[in-house]
């Protein structure tokens, strides 16, 4: 079979699985989740064709073989005794390609749809954001904001001092009456409307894939070179000029200064603006603590330098020697330039409407920005991976000339929208899956059967390998297996096996994982009303622990800690009357003082469980104690989980710097002195060594920590974020958390963090065909060798960014293959393996590389690259680094690919044209060039975040997404049309929202109709709103209903519950919002898109001379 399969009709499992078991769990108060799979397979057993025999998950049992146990095989079966993970042996993998595979044709370049091929499925995904029409024209807003003062407020509230929580042996035997909790408390219904959440799994998933395939002619188009990022085919050449910035006509702004040879330029004053130039001074006038609540610790400075474009201080120094006719006019016209919501929105409309069949080798996907249905035909959706580029140079002469990095960014248990069916579940019984016998690959549709089906040769590493007796088919008159669409490894791009006992710790089925939750209960917590809050939380949200889709209930088991200097343990099992606390205040040598009755099942242990929720606000309520420990905390649950002897999840809620006694006490050592200086990777570092240790122990026992942090002040997040990080688990961060505001966001992350999918003791490893191999990688894992990436837990949004090289030639005729082995364990306890497959092309021509990138993993990748670099090197080099790559891969561009031109014409890839503004929001953001009021641990926290994040967040997150709501049609489902990031687009008169993952903004203009205000926010006047809003109020009208519908679906496609700001124009938060107008020049010294894009002009230019 060659790679370069066609698109085949009709698989049985295009289609929803006949054994879906349905998810039973209903919605979970108002909230829904997004389409996050609970594991819900049905059951594909073996080598029965079809597959309509579910069988109900095992939990550590597993199915029998329905084929029936085979004999072994000689030399193809498992050698006994295999080792745990023995999946990531070594394998040598140096053979060629296989030679006896058949040639595979290279495919087109890319490949475009061709309408009618295929229905367009009716039902799209509700949640994917639907952009309307490009704006019409846009309004242009001038306003200096001069004389815009900041006040300033105090940050935290200090705690009384004092020590007054005794511990002692306590048999609890309050009334557990309290006074009922505030009614802005409530059920969980928090926030979130019902429409903010895409259909949960629940839904019986309709057959949107099901109707008939592509058919093979898809595949047979003439290569077309330009489907991704235009709107028509450009000419087949692909040097595509800048839109607006063609050959001939003399367009001046981006005239680069001369090449090196001439003197230094004094006219060009890229230097004094502080974009790129070494030290920026203070800002004084960017207030704001980021993301914060309005802390404005800034004097009043001078009024913000003016923000306007102004083509006119675009620097042309060289103008004088250029030819007369070329002699521009002053002026670069800001639409004239790139514009990504153009090109988001060609996207959209080229390829939102066809599903993107993954047939076919190297197809680039449609934009992640783009809403589209995936139709797994042999290779992984862009949902599990997306690559810098679908055609990779054969040579590493040739990648390293281009400096285009190759990485893919993979998700492996990635969401699906409801009409995409999830992986299928393989059982092969006791001798577990099929794999190559000498590098350990799995079964894949890219395996070559030979000799009448009796052997495979591996298209990983060329060895042949005898092909089991219980796996044996015979082969058709093409070669291929006459069971190739009844078996779910030979067909489709991903898939999962249940793995065997070898594929177990200690070759022993696991146990369910549990869920330890641990509540700092010191005075800020308790006194916040935080311990209150999470309590009456639990109470409800325990009945919706993560499932295996047909259980009744979860198999999670729960266990609760409180502390804050000590530690208190509670025994809840279900025949007590009243829990009990057992307290350890020996925390240097932490132990877990009991065993029986501390893990429990909810349902069995629920009066308990009550009981203990209610009494825990009234245990602390008067405690005056102050100090936390950190490090003990997450031993307790980590000795907890090895007693139990499962892996699981801690769930720790805390509010400070550790600084009592105890392992892993830390000591404030913030300073902000340190930014700019060799010094400030400091910051990023952990201050102790103690934790990457602790968190090492972690991960030997599948033990994942989720963290939410709730600091008035600096604790920092360098520190306390390393057990998380390099355990899988997630960080939440609600600094000066106020109940009021901020509970419904805690409360919406929570219940997505408890609920989501979650694949624990898991290790991934990367294989790759002959030629490359993957060498680096980024995201929050432990690595203890150089190719097994290993996480305690990794849940459906974590992201793994790997990075390849070459290591020999590659073919173009064989093209490059990944396969990406997920091992982990499910929340029932099921060892499972899910596999993702994708095939590249390969190209001798670099403009082949550069018409299959795609500009948004490249961000990605290069984000991710830079955040780990402020770790080890100053930002200052970072940013020089990243400017150099980006300005060397346009450079190799114009230099071999573009048709010849002017020196003076920038000329960008036209799947790059996007490029330079992104990039330079990644050298503006927060982490490489902070603002003066962006603390170390927002710096800190965002950088982890960042290195986590799939390509959508990155997308959003470097270049948010902008909406007038007041051009929202109040009578359609869909958004308005999205704007460019700048402040010239901004209308006084209009109100928009911006969104970038984390927050959400909804700017108002100073001129806004007072109907419209009236109808937002149901005050009267502009001057009336209040910017402590944090919720819009719900008002019974059209534009109220609208507007707070749009909230909803965003916050549902996001995988955290944004922070909603109301910023009012000409109000102090502005400049917070500001921070956000990315094309615009930064307060912090960053460069706006023009003058950027005039820098990377120059470096270009310098490159090429
Ligand atoms: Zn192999």
């Amino acid at each position: 079979m060659s790679v370069n399969q066609q698109a085949h009709t009709g698989p049985p499992y295009g289609q929803p699985q006949p054994g879906y078991p349905g998810f039973q769990q209903p919605a979970y108060g108002a909230q829904t989740l997004p389409a996050v799979p609970q594991s819900q397979y049905g059951a594909y057993n073996g080598p029965v064709p079809g597959y309509q025999q579910p069988v109900p998950p095992q939990g550590s049992l597993r199915a029998p073989p329905t084929s029936g146990a085979p004999p072994p095989a000689s030399g193809a079966s498992h050698p006994s005794g295999h080792l745990a993970y023995s999946q990531f042996e070594h394998g040598d993998v140096q053979n060629g390609i296989p030679a006896s595979a058949a040639p595979m044709q290279r495919p087109p370049a890319s490949q475009p749809f061709l309408p009618g091929s295929a229905p367009t499925p009716v039902s799209q995904i509700s949640t994917f954001q639907q952009y309307g029409p490009p704006p019409a024209s846009v309004q242009q807003l001038r306003n200096h904001m001069a004389g815009m003062t900041i006040g300033s407020t105090a940050a935290s509230a200090p705690p009384p001092a004092g020590l007054g929580y005794v511990s002692g042996s306590f048999s609890a035997t309050g009334s557990g009456l309290h006074t009922p909790y505030s009614a802005s408390q409530g059920p969980p219904a928090a926030g979130v409307g019902p429409s903010s959440y895409p259909p949960s799994t629940a839904a019986p998933r309709p057959p949107a894939m099901a109707g008939p395939a592509l058919p093979g002619q898809t595949v047979a188009g003439p290569p077309s070179s330009q489907p991704n990022h235009v709107s028509s085919p450009p000419p087949p050449p692909p040097p595509s000029t800048m839109a607006g910035l063609h050959p001939g006509p003399p367009i001046s702004g981006l005239h680069g200064p001369p090449p090196p040879t001439h003197p230094p330029q004094p006219g060009y004053q890229m230097q004094q603006n502080g974009s790129f130039g070494q030290m920026r001074g203070p800002q004084p006038n960017y207030g704001g603590a980021y993301p914060g609540p309005p802390n404005y610790g800034s004097p009043p400075g001078p009024p913000p330098p003016p923000k306007r474009l102004d083509p006119d201080s675009i620097p042309s120094p060289q103008l004088n020697e250029l030819p007369p006719q070329q002699k521009p006019r002053h002026r670069i016209d800001p639409d004239a330039i790139p514009s990504p919501i153009q090109v988001i929105e060609d996207d959209r409309n080229n390829r939102g409407s066809e599903p993107f069949v993954t047939g076919v080798r190297g197809q680039v996907p449609p934009l992640v920005t783009t809403n589209f249905l995936v139709k797994d035909q042999g290779n992984a959706s862009p949902r599990y991976i997306r690559c810098t580029s679908y055609n990779i140079p054969c040579t590493s002469d040739m990648a390293k000339q281009s400096q285009v990095p190759l990485a893919a960014v993979i998700k492996p248990l990635a969401a699906l929208p409801p009409e995409e069916a999830l992986p299928y579940l393989v059982d092969h019984g006791e001798s577990g899956p099929v794999r190559c016998n000498r590098c350990k690959a799995y079964m894949c549709p890219f395996m070559q059967f030979i000799e009448g089906g009796r052997r495979f040769q591996c298209c990983f590493c060329s060895c042949v390998t005898e092909v089991p007796p219980h796996y044996f088919q015979h082969l058709d008159h093409t070669g291929k297996r006459v069971d190739f669409y009844d078996r779910p490894e030979l067909s489709l791009g991903s898939y999962e096996f249940l793995a065997t006992v070898d594929y177990c710790k200690n070759n022993k089925f696991p146990s369910p994982p549990a869920f330890i939750f641990m509540i700092d209960v010191s005075y800020n917590a308790v006194k916040s009303g935080l311990v209150r809050l999470i309590c009456e939380e639990l109470k409800s949200l325990l009945d919706y622990l993560p499932r295996e889709g047909n259980m009744e209930e979860s198999a999670i088991r729960v266990g609760f800690v409180t502390y804050n200097k000590v530690l208190h343990f509670y025994n809840v099992k279900s025949s007590l009357a009243q829990p009990q606390m057992m307290v350890v205040s020996d925390v240097a040598d932490m132990f877990v003082p009991l065993l029986d009755g501390f893990l429990v099942n909810v349902s069995e242990s629920r009066t308990v469980i009550a009981s203990l929720l209610d009494q825990i606000p009234e245990m602390f309520a008067d405690t005056r104690e102050t100090e936390t420990v950190f490090a003990p905390v997450i031993q307790a649950g980590l000795e907890a989980l090895k007693a139990a002897e499962c892996a699981g999840k801690l769930f720790i809620f805390h509010t400070s710097l550790p600084i009592a006694e105890a392992p892993g006490k830390l000591k404030n050592r913030d300073d902000r002195k340190l930014i700019n200086t060799d010094k400030e990777k400091t910051l990023f570092q952990p201050q102790t060594s103690f934790y990457n240790n602790l968190a090492k122990d972690c991960v030997a026992q599948g033990c994942c920590v989720d963290l939410f942090l709730f600091p008035n002040q600096y604790l920092d997040v360098a520190t306390l974020g390393v057990v998380p990080y390099q355990t899988g688990g997630s960080i939440y961060k609600y600094a000066y958390f106020q109940l009021e505001t901020d509970q419904y966001r805690f409360l919406n992350d929570l219940r997505r963090d408890v609920q989501k999918e979650v694949g624990f003791d898991a290790v991934m490893r990367v294989r790759t065909s002959t030629g490359i191999r993957a060498t680096d990688f980024f995201g929050a894992f432990y690595m203890s060798n150089t190719t097994d990436v290993e996480m305690a837990g990794l849940d459906c949004d974590k992201t793994i960014t790997v990075e390849f090289k070459h290591d020999d030639k590659l073919s173009e005729d064989s093209g490059a293959l990944l396969q990406c082995a997920l091992l982990y364990t499910s929340c029932a306890g099921q060892r499972r393996l899910r596999i993702h497959n994708l095939s590249l092309n390969c190209c001798t021509q670099l403009a082949d590389l550069y018409r299959n990138c795609e500009t948004d993993t490249l961000i990605n990748y290069l984000a991710k690259y830079a955040y780990r670099g402020v770790l080890s090197s100053p930002v200052k080099t970072v940013r020089d680094s990243l400017i150099n790559q980006c300005a060397q891969i346009l450079a190799c561009y114009r230099k071999n690919c573009a048709s010849p031109s002017s020196a003076g014409q920038l000329i960008l890839p036209e799947c790059m044209k996007l490029l330079p503004v992104y990039l330079n929001c990644v050298l503006k953001s927060d982490v490489l060039q902070p603002g003066p009021e962006v603390t170390t641990d927002d710096r800190a926290y965002i950088r982890q975040l960042v290195t986590s994040m799939d390509v959508a967040e990155t997308n959003v997150f470097f270049y948010p997404r902008l909406l007038p709501l007041t051009k929202a049609d109040v009578d359609s489902d869909s958004l308005p049309a999205a704007i460019r990031n700048s402040e010239e687009r901004l209308s006084k008169g209009d109100i928009y929202l911006l969104e970038n993952g984390l927050n959400i903004f909804v700017w108002v203009g100073v001129s806004v109709q007072q109907g419209l205000i009236q109808n937002l926010f149901g005050v009267s006047s502009f001057s009336q709103i209040s910017n402590a809003l944090s919720t819009l109020p719900v008002l019974e009208n059209p534009f109220s209903k609208k507007v707070r519908s749009i909230v909803d679906m965003l916050q549902g496609q996001r995988s955290r519950y944004m922070k909603l700001i109301v910023v009012k124009q000409e109000d102090k938060l502005e400049m917070l919002f500001r921070h956000f107008l990315v094309e615009d020049k930064s307060l912090s010294g960053g460069a706006s898109y023009v003058d950027f894009l005039c820098h990377m002009h120059k470096e270009i230019r310098q490159l090429l001379s």
